[in-house]
């Protein structure tokens, strides 16, 4: 048995010696049958949210409504869920009904695609009633029953099944590529939230470009906010080595780099936090600057020390240059900085206001970048009085 199923198999113990049935579920059962690293495990279980609470000392009641509380073991979270039903879907949000029941099978049944919709007991034995571990041998995505139904119900199924593709380098079935054909503008109808989560695992996924290709053939982009009419370049970026990209503010970077859109209006539309829109756009300012020379040291200060990382990647994609030869440059540029940041200054704004009895004002940000571009270019050196020497001059001057 693989190791975090080894681990997690107390929980399913002790509900099975109380008699509930109790299983794990969704994406770890498919990792494991895959040979996938697991992440979190899931676990069904006959037993209600309440019963779960008595039966275990560690218990997070994270969602009891919709039957789902957390049980710490061993210091890992395990996500335990009672068998349920979802009735209905309102204005396609996640359902705000549910309804416990007592068979698996009805559990697996309202689950999205097939191979994750297999079930593992505490001894092994494997739950399959859709013949998930064929679609797992086979590389498909299928939805569990009709996929115009399963899409209507829920239309985020659409993104998750082009997720995957993206993940596990699967390729979808040919009736449920037909559904998301037919039924894709019912992307519009999500919350952008629960669309930005998947489209960012989408781009990180090891075949992105191969889920980019297929957003892009079928048009879906259309349905998404801002990408309407960015199909060329979304094939021209679904062509690039995606699999260096290992951040989302690296992903909307490469994305903003090629289409054509304010990246503030854009990352606002997906709704992006504010600090990741500042990250983007100091990395589009810095990818879209004419650079005299390649490797500008003055750059990697001004972007820091994550920020350079997530440059470089980028730049290598864009590029398509060798990703080990730019980090040692960078490496070598960046340990040769003679300060990282501001704070290395032998100065700050108090000692300019002192050394020229001026008032306070925005000439002070530019006489400190004014010294760190020099400092950085090797013709200052960071000392106080050489400094306040070069100070004076700029003053009289
Ligand atoms: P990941 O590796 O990203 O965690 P996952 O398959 O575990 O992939 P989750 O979003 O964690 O995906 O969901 C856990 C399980 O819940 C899924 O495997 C699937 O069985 C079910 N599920 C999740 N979202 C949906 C949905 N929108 N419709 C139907 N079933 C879903
Ligand atoms: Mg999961």
């Amino acid at each position: 048995m693989n190791q975090s199923f080894i681990k997690a198999k107390p929980i399913l113990n002790t509900l099975t010696e109380h008699g509930y049935e109790a299983y794990f579920v969704g994406g770890a059962v498919r990792d494991y049958l895959l040979n996938r690293p697991i992440h979190d495990i899931d676990i069904a279980t006959s037993a209600t949210p309440n019963i779960v609470q008595a039966l275990f000392k560690n218990v997070i009641p994270v969602g009891i409504e919709h039957g789902t509380v957390i049980v710490v073991h061993d210091g890992v979270a395990y996500e335990v869920t009672t068998f349920r039903k979802e009735s209905e879907y309102h204005d396609f949000r996640r359902p705000n009904e549910v309804t416990f029941i007592s068979s698996l099978q009805e559990d697996l049944k309202r689950r999205d695609f097939t191979m994750n919709a297999i079930a593992v007991s505490n001894n092994l034995e494997i739950i399959d009633p859709f013949n998930g571990k064929l679609d797992i041998h086979n590389q498909l995505i299928r939805t569990v029953g009709s996929p115009y139904d399963r899409f209507q119900e829920d239309p985020l199924r659409i993104l998750r099944a082009i997720r995957f593709v993206a993940q596990l380098n699967f390729s979808v079935d040919k009736e449920t590529l037909h559904a998301i054909d037919e039924m894709k503008s019912y992307l519009e109808h999500l919350s952008v939230e629960r669309i930005a989560q998947e489209f960012e695992k989408l781009c990180l996924g090891q075949a992105s470009g191969k889920a980019l290709k297929l957003i892009a053939t079928y048009n879906i982009h259309c349905f998404l906010p801002c990408l309407k009419g960015y199909q060329a370049e979304i094939e021209t970026i679904a062509k690039l080595s995606l699999t260096r990209l290992k951040e989302p503010h690296e992903c909307w970077t490469l994305l903003l780099f090629y289409i054509n859109h304010d990246p503030k209006t854009f990352l606002k539309a997906w709704k992006r936090p504010k600090r990741m829109i500042k990250q983007v756009e100091t990395l589009l300012y810095a990818l879209k600057r004419e650079k005299s020379k390649q490797w500008d040291a003055y750059l990697f200060y001004s972007l820091g020390w994550e920020l350079s990382q997530s440059y470089i990647t980028i730049h290598t994609v864009i590029h398509k240059q060798s990703l080990e030869v730019n980090l040692r440059n960078f490496h070598k540029i960046y340990a040769e900085l003679p300060i990282k940041q501001r704070k290395d200054l032998a100065i700050n704004g108090n000692d300019l206001i002192d050394f020229t009895n001026r008032k306070r004002g925005p000439w002070i940000e530019e006489v400190l970048t004014l010294i760190e571009q020099s400092i950085i270019a090797g013709t200052l050196r960071n000392d106080k009085n050489e400094l306040r020497e070069w100070v004076s001059h700029w003053h009289n001057q």
